[in-house]
């Protein structure tokens, strides 16, 4: 399973540590070489191709019946889509139902 990093951290993260690396009574080949390597390293991941991820979305189930109906309607929380069911998933806009931040009412 692909995992997801952000790059603006990774890259902050690089920098910190080979800057802890860079003496500055240090040997001037020594500390030309860390660059060097910083400097790769930045192109590296700056250069990584990005992932197409996109937020979950959650929800929940909202049930509710409609006064003088039989039976319980069931609305998504995220986009107010009805159904007459729970599913996992909204049909309609896709959202995981009952997962974490979104506790399902039935
Ligand atoms: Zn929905």
């Amino acid at each position: 399973m692909a995992e997801c990093i952000e790059r603006e951290k990774v890259l902050s993260e690089i920098k910190s540590r080979f800057i802890d690396l860079i003496s500055s009574d240090g040997d001037l080949y020594v500390n030309e070489g860390i660059n060097r390597g910083l400097n790769k390293a930045i192109g590296i991941v700056e250069n990584a191709p990005a992932a197409d991820v996109r937020p979950e979305r959650r929800g929940r189930w909202e049930r509710f019946r409609c006064k003088g109906d039989r039976h319980d309607t069931f609305r998504c929380s995220d986009c107010g889509h009805l159904l007459w069911y729970v599913t996992k998933f909204c049909p309609n806009c896709g959202a995981k139902m009952g997962g974490k931040g979104g506790k399902s009412n039935v």
